[in-house]
């Protein structure tokens, strides 16, 4: 019934029509949420765009900002809401909570964004159950796998940004190194956002080759100057805030692209947060592994890239690491 085409004559309802429309809410509009709202503002990737954050003046003034540009961009309206406007959105973004000080790495932001996510979820549980929630606050893949403990959604509707970031950095500096497109690069960074992350050199391919066992644009593979590059890679985020004291423009790009992903059905292979099980070894614990990303969220996560030793040693490390931070973290939450 739902799907049945109108009479002819008879035009849809307003309120069936506006339940078709692309809504997608940013929950903390802070440096990255702000990033992440002006990526998809720019590339139409929704038509309604909802802010919410505790400081109402700073949503209310980001949405306004927002709003100012639609002369130029078009038609896209941008609202400051509380939780119970989220009813219709299709994706939620988390980008709520407290981000990396100078030095600090990740992991220490757990107990504090923990506490605030509670009260998020709960909200969302209430006011969006059949959202999407894409989760990007840090620590990313713990965040997101309290969210899928904490919401009534099932998982595969919970997803991490995760090593998307990472990757796209990996892809960036290994176009640079060979001198093409860093969209020709396909690649992955596995494991946590974060230290533990691993580059899957042995996967790499440019072209259809293969970087470890073939010359591309005659360059060999060499070791050195590839285990500078990732560390450059798991290095980044530190040397940006060094610089200008958040991270933001990068993730929003990434925000915008994994949204973009769900709401266009788009069945992109992305490397994000999904609950691991048994892919790799690794059970109860959310990393990045690449994922197929339609309308229903995680559509398929279980094929496993054929992974060099080293590389599978690393992932299970970053894996077993997760989980003692999480039972620690999980054992914390129930006491309070
Ligand atoms: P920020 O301090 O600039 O913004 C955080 C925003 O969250 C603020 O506007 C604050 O008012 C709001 N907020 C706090 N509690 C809230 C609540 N309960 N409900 C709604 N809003 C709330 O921080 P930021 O630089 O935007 O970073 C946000 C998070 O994103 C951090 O955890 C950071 O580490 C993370 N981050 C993740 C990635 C990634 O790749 N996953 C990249 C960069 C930053």
């Amino acid at each position: 019934m739902a799907n049945e085409a109108p009479k002819k004559g008879a035009c849809l309802s307003f309120d069936t029509f506006q339940s078709r429309t692309r809504k997608v809410a940013v929950i903390g509009v802070g440096n990255v949420g702000i990033a992440g709202a002006y990526a998809m503002y720019l590339r139409h990737t929704c038509q309604n765009l909802f802010l919410v954050d505790v400081d109402k003046k700073r949503a209310e003034g980001e949405a306004l900002d927002l709003q100012h540009g639609q002369g130029l961009t078009g038609r896209m309206t941008v609202e400051a809401v509380g939780y119970e406007k989220l009813s219709d959105c299709q994706v939620v973004v988390i980008t709520a909570g407290v981000a990396q000080q100078k030095g600090e790495t990740r992991l220490a932001l757990l107990d504090r964004n923990a506490k605030i996510f509670r009260s998020i979820v709960t909200q969302l549980d209430e006011h969006a159950p059949n959202a999407i929630i894409v989760v990007t606050s840090n620590p990313v893949d713990l965040m997101t796998y309290l969210v899928q403990e904490m919401s009534k959604r099932p998982a595969n509707r919970i997803i991490g940004t995760g090593t998307l970031l990472d990757s796209s950095r990996f892809r960036t500096l290994l176009g640079v190194h060979y001198g093409c497109n860093p969209q020709s690069v396909h690649g992955y960074i596995l494991g946590e956002h974060g230290d533990s992350e691993v580059a899957a050199f042995s996967s790499v391919t440019i072209g259809g080759l293969k970087i470890m066992e073939n010359k591309v644009f005659g360059k060999g593979f060499e070791k050195e100057a590839m285990d500078v590059l990732a560390k450059e890679v798991t290095q980044a985020a530190y040397k940006i805030i060094e610089g200008k004291g958040y991270t933001n423009l990068a993730i929003g790009v990434c925000i915008a692209s994994l949204v973009e992903a769900i709401l266009n059905d788009k069945r992109s292979i992305l490397p994000v947060s999904v609950r691991m099980t048994g892919q790799y070894g690794l059970n109860d614990v959310c990393l990045s592994v690449p994922a197929r990303i339609g309308l229903n969220g995680v559509e398929v996560d279980e094929e496993e890239l054929p992974l060099a030793k080293d590389e599978l040693d690393a992932l299970k490390n970053s894996g077993n690491l997760m989980r003692d931070l999480l039972k620690e973290c999980v054992e914390k939450l129930k006491s309070q």
